[in-house]
């Protein structure tokens, strides 16, 4: 049934047929304009592995920042930097709310903030190290790809340097919004 309704997709038919998919398919998908359909695939593949065995991330929430270098009109987040509700967690403060999410069951970080125009890398660095050294077993989701771009032009160092840098202090991936600096193709 499904395989009638993918439509063109090669992608989804291997897929639906088991084969694994690389990075090149992965792009593939994210032309194809139904989200519904990839679902759909997704969920029968599951399926198929595991039946009706479903896993989750409990995710915990965190802002080190709400100081912003940009002023986004939808925004209702951002301060400047002497605003009097203007805040920045020191590495040791977010090392205790990172406590407190652990305890109450958290198995990942997810950890993002505005554009800080003053803190540099050291400053990440030592959060995702603090975080990782007392609590090794908890993933880090940090940082947009906007964060990222940002702090790479505010430090000066290229976006791998960046990555690379957070990565080998401990970060584990990123979240997949903060795509507004993705430039259009069109
Ligand atoms: S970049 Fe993010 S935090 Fe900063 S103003 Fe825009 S939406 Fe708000």
């Amino acid at each position: 049934m499904l395989e009638k309704l993918i439509g063109e997709s090669k992608v989804l038919e291997r897929a639906i047929a088991g084969e694994k998919l690389g990075m090149q398919d992965g792009i593939e998908l994210m032309k194809y304009d139904n989200l519904y359909m990839i679902g759909a695939v997704a969920d029968a593949t599951r399926q198929k592995l595991v039946g009706n065995k479903v896993t989750f991330t409990a995710s915990s929430y965190l802002n080190y920042t709400n100081v912003c270098a940009a002023s986004c009109q939808i925004c209702a987040f951002y301060r400047k930097e002497n605003d009097n509700d203007a805040y920045t967690l020191t590495p040791g403060q977010i090392e205790g709310r990172v406590s407190a999410a652990k305890k109450m069951g958290a198995t990942e970080m997810h950890i993002v903030g505005g554009f800080h125009p003053k803190l540099s890398l050291d400053y990440y660095e030592s959060m995702m190290k603090i975080i990782k050294k007392n609590h090794p077993e908890l993933k880090i989701k940090a940082f947009t790809a906007a964060e990222i771009f940002f702090f790479a032009k505010l430090t000066k160092n290229s976006v791998k340097e960046v990555l690379s840098r957070l990565k080998n202090s401990g970060l584990d991936s990123l979240p997949w919004w903060g795509r507004r600096v993705v430039p259009s193709r069109n």
